[in-house]
Order: C-alpha cells, then structure tokens, then sequence
C-alpha cells in the first residue's frame, strides 16, 4: 500500500514540475526589456532599408508595425547558430513573421519558440560543414524534438529583404508554413484564417495553377508543385513580396490571397 501512495506521489510530482515549468517556460519573455524603450532608430533604419512591405505602409501603419516588432523581439527567443546575433537579423526573423499575420494583430505564433538562424544554407539534418553534401535548405519548420523552432539560413533572409522586389522569401515562406501548421495539419489549408466552406474552391485553385505550372505556363517557382503546403507557402512569398506582378499575373490567385490574409499588399505600393 505504502508503495503505492510512493508511486502516485511521484507522478503527482513530476506532473507538478511539468506543469509550473511549462507555464514559466511559456509566459517568459525571451527579451523583455525592448518592450520598455522607444523603437530603437536603428530598427526603424533597417525597415525602411530592407522591408518594402512596410517601407510603402502609411505612417500610422509604421507604428502599427513597429510596435508589432517590438512585441515579437520580446516574445521570441532568436539565436544564432555558430554565428552572432546582429539587429539587422532580429528585425528581418519580425518582419517575416508579422508580414503575412499584419490583418490579425492578436496571432503571436503560439507554436514558436525559438528562430534559429544558421550562418549558411544546411541539409534536412541541419548539418552545415562543407563536407556535406546537398546542403541547399534555406529554411525549415522543426519537428519532433525541434517542435517550436524555425530555422533560417542568415544570408537567404538577408537575401530575402535585400530592399527590392523577387518572388521568393524564405523568411516569409517558413512563417506561412507555421501559419498552415497552426491548426494541427500542414497541407495547404490554413484554417485559422478561413472558413471551411472556403476550402473546396481554394483546393480548385490550387490543382488549376499546378497544370499551368506543370506545362510552363506560370511564373510560379516550380518547387510550388511539391505539395499543398509548399503551394502555398511559395505562392504567398510571391503575394507579399511582389504584389503588382502577382495581381496582374495572377489575378484570380491575389483575390485569393488577398481573402486568405484579408490584406491587399498591392495597395500598399
Ligand atoms: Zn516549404
């Protein structure tokens, strides 16, 4: 008898500790003191710099963006992987992930812990030495024991917000995969942003824009044809990153996005 209060102790105990560290784990800011000052001028510089998005914004709107920064600098733990940590990166990891959630201010990315940013791009393994062959991953949602990370190859963001117009953006293609991944299934749909009676037409979308990929009649990067999610994810960084070329490309594809996002970063430009 006596061992089985032990027992049921125990597990009283450790279910205890579990629970007191997960709630310390999940309300502490990774850095939250940045929530007290001003924006820092120099966060200010690199947006208008390097982030279009919100270079073309109007001045209410900056702030809006700003503060939105700053919250997720606050909230997100960024660390840098064989690397330093630089401003220039903190801004971009934001940027990315405020980009496509600018329509939802209340979305604070529950599913993420941690960015990890590699100095190079790495293999599915996140092996980045020169002997490693085939490392050309510039971004990745973790799984299994990384659940809760992004990892992010520096120069592609860098890349990525280099101040000018493209159709990629792997920053922005990660966050819209943990925006997928949200509602427990990364397959193309992100539900928390539609309704259901949405879905059938989206997937009639999709599969149309994949024959037209298919037989070289669409500017969209091929690596969209891998999967649901993959379309997704690439056809977004296309619509945020490149609006005009998007909406007169594509222009059922925008109002589609432009539904899914409830944002229309065309006019913004
Ligand atoms: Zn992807």
């Amino acid at each position: 008898m006596q061992n089985i209060i032990f027992i049921f102790s125990l597990i009283f105990l450790i279910i205890s500790i579990y629970l007191v560290y997960s709630f310390v784990f999940k309300t502490k800011k990774a850095n939250p003191e940045i929530l007290k000052k001003p924006f820092p001028e120099n966060f200010r510089k690199i947006l208008e710099q390097r982030v279009l998005y919100y270079r073309n914004l109007s001045p209410e709107r900056k702030k809006e963006f700003e503060e939105r920064v700053k919250q997720f600098i606050a909230d997100k733990k960024i660390t840098g992987v064989d690397t330093e940590i630089t401003d220039t990166d903190k801004v971009l990891v934001a940027a990315s992930a405020i980009i496509p959630m600018f329509a939802f201010p209340y979305y604070k990315y529950p599913n993420v812990k941690e960015v990890l940013l590699y100095p190079h791009s790495f293999d599915e393994k996140f092996q980045t030495s020169d002997q490693v062959a085939g490392k050309n991953v510039l971004g990745m949602v973790g799984d299994g024991f990384m659940n809760g990370s992004v990892v992010l190859s520096r120069p592609d963001l860098e890349k990525a917000f280099d101040g000018s117009r493209h159709r990629e953006n792997v920053g922005i293609h990660e966050f819209i995969h943990l925006i997928d991944k949200a509602d427990g299934a990364t397959d193309g749909i992100p539900e928390i942003l539609f309704d259901h009676s949405y879905v059938l037409p989206w997937l009639k979308e999709i599969k149309k824009e994949m024959a037209k990929i298919k037989t070289g009649k669409s500017d969209i990067r091929p690596y969209a044809l891998t999967n649901n999610a993959e379309f997704l994810a690439v056809v977004s960084e296309y619509f945020f990153d490149n609006p005009e070329k998007m909406k007169s490309r594509h222009p059922e594809l925008y109002n589609d996005m432009v539904k899914i996002f409830n944002q229309d970063p065309e006019k913004y430009v």
